[in-house]
């Protein structure tokens, strides 16, 4: 009878553990849920053991009962150790592995148990009951034996192979437990009389509970890793603001610097010259911003393509130019070959073909003292989609095969101490490739260090199929506004000065003014203007409130433009939903006020 309380105790204290288990908040991993599961096998593998002695024992009465209870018992057995092995497994062996070949693993594993159960099940099966021992035996039981032998020869295996990382992930109970198990497994075949095997699982599961699976220890281990995940991000945040405050420090510097040159220079070329070199500083500038704004939209999931009608050849040429213009001095020759079987004209977003393409030569460039830059454009026609393959090879300091695979994470710059002299923010490979991505292309890199590197892309663009237009017109319509009178309306005097010079340019006369208020106050005094160039972010009226406001005033039909260095997307879309006439973006693109100008002054 003393073993019947050996069960029973053992029954009491594991619905005790299960009720613990489930009143307390518990992270939920793989690992967890294997364990649930063993702790609900053993609870029922108690329950199963004391049917068994009750059964057995009244054998001759309800011998179907004794066979399937004595079944059912050598099954949970089975259940039980495949459990703690695929629990070992996944506890020691879980981030090292490929998530197919650990599926793989596992399903090989539970075909074994499967097998092994139904054998187990049907081979011939007798039972003991005289001088008060209780217990089944025969070949269906040495069976389930020979199964155990195999799994613990498995359990050693994954120690022996698994050693370090078990010490480093203190995961030492585990070998206990193994060792255990084997103890037990050997004295329940030596005196099968015995029935310690669900007790001993039951002292297994506990010594698993307050251990590694003790929920506050798993607790300060997810913190830990949150933590660490934590300190990183911080980290990765810091050296950003570090390297970005100098990325924008080295042209606004050059800006700086260049200007108070000017007001000290007389000769006009030299003043030019210093002025061209105001500007290239300042699309340099202007670049790192829209960087920083594209990797926050990726980050965001807003990154969006929008297609419209352009012309390919105009836009493969503008880049090599731009590109070649930023070799400097240097002794690299740059090669370029855009094919002249290319469409007069592509559906697609060409602003970001731009900047995939100016982005991988402007890395080449950057990365090669000399030799030559190889910029290539191809095309492949079929139906209405041309396929586009843009090339860019160059002699440059080539990458090391370990950092190809991590060339698109973004903040990523390699060989940072040959390249300390050179400018970049290891950003443009990251949205290069998002946006080729999002245009549902590929883009490969292939490079030897020291030799030099190779970047394709492929992309697939609609043919528009229209005849070539001339652009004489837009350049005949160009500088003849002077009957026109613009209001300008922002708080910046500077932004206003810019956008004053700008309009001189098509000879258009312009008001401006620092507020909405003052803005009002023009048109309800009766001045006469054929448009209106308003900012929206603007201290106590918003340019948007303006608009609203002089919505209001009688007979006014004034174009406005609304004017934003805020350039999110959407911001088109959100301003013509206001009510404005349009939008242009701040720094103004003379292609674009130009746009605007032709449209509503004409
Ligand atoms: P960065 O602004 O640093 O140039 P990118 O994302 O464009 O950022 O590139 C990431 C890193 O990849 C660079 O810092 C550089 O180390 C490497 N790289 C990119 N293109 C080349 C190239 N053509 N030759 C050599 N290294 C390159």
């Amino acid at each position: 009878m003393n073993i019947v309380w050996l069960q029973i105790s053992s029954l009491i204290y594991m619905t005790i553990l299960l009720i613990l288990y489930y009143s307390s908040k518990r992270i939920v991993t793989t690992e967890t849920k294997i364990f649930k599961g063993i702790m609900l096998a053993n609870e029922i593998g108690l329950l199963i053991d004391l049917s068994c002695f009750y059964t057995v024992s009244h054998a001759k009465t309800m011998p179907i009962l004794a066979a399937i209870s004595t079944r059912l018992l050598l099954v949970y057995y089975l259940v039980y150790v495949s459990l703690f092995t695929i629990y070992l497994f996944f506890v020691v062996r879980t981030n090292s592995m490929q998530k197919e070949k650990r599926h793989k693993m596992m399903k090989m594993f539970l075909a074994f148990v499967g097998v092994a159960i139904f054998i187990a099940c049907i081979l011939p099966m007798k039972y003991h009951n005289s001088d008060g021992a209780i217990y089944s035996y025969g070949i269906s039981v040495d069976f389930m034996y020979y199964v155990y032998s195999l799994i613990i020869v498995m359990w050693v295996i994954c120690i022996i192979l698994n050693f370090k990382r078990i010490i480093k992930k203190k995961l030492l109970p585990i070998i206990i437990l193994v060792v255990l198990g084997t103890i037990v497994g050997i004295i329940q075949k030596s005196y099968p009389e015995l029935l310690l095997m669900t007790a001993a699982d039951t002292i297994v599961t506990f010594i698993m509970y307050f251990t590694i699976e003790n929920p506050d220890v798993k607790l300060i281990q997810e913190l830990n890793i949150a933590r660490d995940r934590a300190d990183k991000a911080n980290d990765a945040k810091t050296e950003f603001l570090s390297s970005m405050s100098h990325e924008i420090r080295t042209p606004l510097n050059a800006i700086d610097g260049f200007s108070q040159l000017i007001l000290e220079e007389d000769n006009i070329n030299t003043i030019k010259d210093e002025a061209k070199d105001i500007m290239a500083a300042s699309k340099n500038l202007l670049e790192i911003v829209n960087g920083i704004l594209d990797i926050s939209k990726i980050e965001a999931n807003k990154l969006e393509i929008v297609n419209v009608e352009y012309e390919p050849a105009k836009i493969f040429d503008e880049v090599g130019k731009l590109a070649k213009s930023r070799i400097g001095s240097k002794p690299v020759m740059f090669k370029e070959h855009i094919a002249p079987d290319l469409p007069d004209y592509l559906d697609g977003d060409y602003t970001r073909v731009k900047q995939i393409t100016l982005n991988l030569l402007t890395n080449a460039v950057k990365y090669t003292k000399d030799g030559y830059v190889d910029y290539s454009v191809r095309c492949v026609k079929q139906d209405d989609v041309c396929r586009l393959i843009i090339m860019v090879k160059d002699t440059g300091i080539g990458i090391k095969t370990e950092n190809i695979d991590k060339l698109f994470n973004k903040f990523e710059r390699f060989d940072k101490e040959n390249n300390i002299t050179i400018e970049g923010t290891g950003l443009g490979l990251a949205i290069t490739k998002k946006l080729v991505d999002l245009m549902g292309g590929k883009i490969i890199a292939d490079s030897r260090y020291g030799v030099g590197s190779i970047f394709a892309v492929v992309i697939d663009q609609k043919i528009v199929n229209k005849v070539k237009q001339h652009e004489v017109v837009e350049k005949e319509n160009r500088t003849t506004f002077d009957f026109a009178r613009v209001l300008v309306v922002d708080d910046n005097k500077i932004n206003l000065k810019v956008a004053s010079k700008l309009l001189d340019l098509y000879h258009i006369k312009a008001d401006l003014v620092e507020s909405g208020f003052e803005c009002i106050e023009k048109i309800k005094s009766g001045t006469i203007y054929n448009l209106i160039l308003m900012d929206d972010m603007m201290p106590q009226m918003s340019g948007t409130e303006t608009f609203k406001k002089l919505k209001e005033i009688d007979n006014f039909n004034v174009p406005v433009i609304a004017l934003t260095a805020n350039a999110i997307s959407g911001m088109k879309e959100k301003y013509l939903n206001e009510g404005f006439n349009d939008y242009i973006s701040k720094p103004i693109d003379k292609k674009e006020l130009e746009r605007v100008l032709n449209t509503y002054l004409n």
